[in-house]
Formats: C-alpha cells, structure tokens, sequence
C-alpha cells in the first residue's frame, strides 16, 4: 500500500508559494534576484495595530486560548465592519475566525462539499481553490475567460456547464491572479442566477478594498441579499492592512454552515493565536486611511507595469482593475526561439526568465491554462521598473 494517502498524494505544492521560494532561495545565495511572485504588500503593517498587538501581549488574559470561533470582541469587529464596507447586516454569531482566509476556503468548501459534487471555478483561478474542493471530495469544474473577455466569465459559460451536480459557485472579485473586477451589474446577474438554480456561493472578498479606475467592488449579498441563505463570504486582514503574517482572516454565512465549520476547526486548529485576535481587533475598528495610501502606491505601480509589459512584443497585459497583480497573455510568444530555447509553454517562459533574467513570476499554468504570466505589484516601484526592464531585455531577444 502507497506510504502517503491517495488525497494528499493528489496535491500539487502551491506553485505561487514554490516560485517565492526559489527566488528567496537565490536571494539568499547572492542573486540578484527580483521577485514578482509573491502576493503580499512590501508594507509593515499599520504601527497602531502593531501597538495594539504589543500591548496584547502584555496582558496575561491574552495568552490563553480563544473560544475556538473566535474572540467576541472580533466577531463584533467583523459585523460592524460588514456594515460599514459591504452596507448589510450580519450578526456577530454568524463569523468564524480563522487562520488567514486560507483556512477559511478549506473549511467553507468543506462544510458543505460532498463526494460527487462540482464546484464552477471561473479560470484563471486562485491555486488553492481546487486543491480545497478536492480534498472535499468534490469536483472542481474550471470555466474559462481569458484575456479577450477580460477574465470574466459570463452566465451564458456558467449555465452551459451546470449539471445537476452543481452545488456550488466560486466567486473571487477583485480576482487573484487575474485583477479582474465584475461591475455591479455583472455580479448581480451572476447571483440571481445562482439564487434561480440553488446554487450555493462562496465569495472571496479578500481584496475588497484594492480597486482602481473606474472599478467598484460589489459584495454579491448587498446585490443579492435573498442569497443570505446559500452564501459564505470569506475574508482577512492579510491584504487590506498589510498583515499577511498575522494569519487572520474569517468566515460569515448561515447559522448551520458556522456552526459545522467552527466544530471542524475546533478539532483542527483551535482558535486563531490570540495576540493576532487582538490586532485584528484594532485594524477593524479603525479607519481606512492606511490601506488608503498602499492603495494609491499600488495604483502608481499598476500604471507602470502594465505600460512596461504592454511594450513587449508578443505579450498582451489589460489593465488590472483590483487586487496587486497583472496577469498579461504571453501566447504571442510561444514557438519563439529566446537565447537557444524554443518556448512552449508559459512554464517554460517562467523558467527561462528566472535562469536568464534573475526574476521570479507565476507561469499561467499554476492557475489554469498556459499562455500567461502573472506578476505582483506589491513591490517596490524600483525593483519592479528593475525586474521588468530585465523582462523587457531578454524578450527583445526572442526569434
Ligand atoms: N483568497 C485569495 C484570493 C488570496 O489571494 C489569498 C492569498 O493569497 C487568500 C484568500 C488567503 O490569504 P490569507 O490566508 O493570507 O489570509
């Protein structure tokens, strides 16, 4: 019998969190490396959430666990600021607290997945999502929008590949890896189609806060609130207040969808470290000025890099209109021939860029089709104009 289990020997290693590795790893040994891997801001976290933090930690009552759902005090914080950013009532009762919204993926699918169902994953997708869906048992179901629909699946794509199977729909806007944003009207259009069918939603509302241009964020419940029922919205603080070590993040649904995942993580992970509960406290509760100003530098970074790769022959970049990455079309340089090798594939792009170039990117692979690249933003604006003249150079070179 196989050593390792079949479920866990069927997972891929998170291939964003493997290229942030190896660009570390390279770092480390002296190279020059420039990483756009990574999606998480180059900012500290807020330095009154670092003093709430410090004073947390001065306190005795904090180094005690939490009730496994999650500090009252936050659960509150999480309610308030649902009414405050996405205009709708939730009650403190229906949060989960967990670690990072990483967690809080795992257990949403977990808590109403069973063997045989599909899930609709729109594509390009976050890596997890369907590592996530088949640990649940179920079945992911990709639905593809590439560069030329923007990234955004239609409900026409959606109904065609609905089966009486379908449980549920991923939702993700603003879209890690794509940066794409569904308008209002979009995301309304989806949810009533998804209330019409009783399919479940799980929206992913991580970058809520990360828009530009013209792009508004639209919680699917403030647009579709008879939804309330069959949705799970997940959330955290990583990306809005730069806090991505601090793993926390949450959960908020119907009473029986909490109530199965808090007993899941209750057996799994406890509650979140407490000092983190109590940071998280005080990022809520504030205001919204600091994300504020990572946004406007975001944005300034956003312009030049989608300015940068759009000059590349061969390479297609929209502009991105949420979260921190662009995720440019490189199929204008598959088949060319890029100092002696013949590129087939953005895998074998990604690879030639980090051995030639010295920086690190995502290939289109991780999440879904080839043909394209994706890149963060969230670095500094002299290592991106650095890493992404390094790109500009090497592919000047292709045959
Ligand atoms: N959801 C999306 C779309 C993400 O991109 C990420 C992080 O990369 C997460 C959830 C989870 O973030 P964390 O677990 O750090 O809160």
């Amino acid at each position: 019998r196989p050593r390792v289990s079949a479920r866990l020997a069927a997972i891929a290693e998170s291939a964003t969190l493997a290229v942030d590795a190896k660009a570390k790893a390279l770092k480390a040994a002296g190279r020059p490396v420039i990483g756009f891997g990574a999606g998480e801001p180059d900012f500290p976290t807020p330095q009154y959430v670092v003093d709430a933090a410090v004073a947390a930690c001065q306190d005795p009552a904090n180094h005690r666990y939490t009730p496994a759902a999650g500090l009252p005090a936050l659960r509150e914080a999480v309610a308030a600021k649902t009414l405050r950013d996405s205009g709708y009532e939730i009650r403190p009762a229906d949060v989960l607290v967990t670690n990072g919204g990483k967690q809080a993926v795992y257990q949403a699918f977990a808590a109403v997945l069973d063997p045989g169902d599909e899930v609709l994953l729109p594509a390009p997708y976050w890596t997890t999502y369907p590592e996530a869906i088949r640990l649940a048992g179920a079945v992911p179901v990709e639905v593809f929008a590439g560069v030329d629909q923007g990234y955004l699946v239609t409900v026409e794509q959606l109904e065609a590949a609905r089966t009486p199977r379908t449980k549920v729909l991923l939702f993700n806007s603003p879209s890690n890896p794509t940066g794409a944003v569904y308008s209002p009207e979009q995301t309304e259009q989806i949810g009533r189609w998804a209330l019409e069918h009783g399919i479940w939603v799980i929206t992913d509302e991580i970058y809520e806060h990360l828009t530009y241009d013209d792009a508004v964020f639209t919680p699917v419940l403030r647009v579709v609130p008879e939804l309330a029922d069959t949705t799970i919205v997940l959330n955290g603080v990583a990306k809005t207040y730069a806090m991505t070590g601090w793993r926390v993040g949450w959960m908020t649904g119907p009473a029986d969808v909490i109530k199965a995942a808090t007993n899941l993580q209750s057996h799994l992970t406890s509650n979140v470290a407490n000092v983190s509960q109590r940071a998280a406290v005080a990022a809520l509760t504030g205001d919204l000025s600091a994300v504020d100003a990572m946004r406007t530098a975001f944005d300034r970074r956003r312009r030049t890099m989608v300015q940068m790769l759009s000059a590349i022959d061969g390479v297609v970049c929209p502009a991105p209109q949420g979260a921190f990455y662009a995720y440019p079309s490189v199929e204008g340089l598959m088949g060319r021939t890029i100092r002696g090798t013949t590129v087939r594939s953005s895998a074998d792009l990604a690879t030639l860029i980090l051995e030639q170039a010295e920086v690190a990117v995502v290939p289109g692979e991780a999440f879904g089709p080839s043909g394209y690249l994706r890149l963060s933003y969230a670095l500094g604006d002299d290592d991106l104009v650095e890493g992404v003249s390094r790109i500009q150079s090497l592919l000047a070179d292709a045959g």
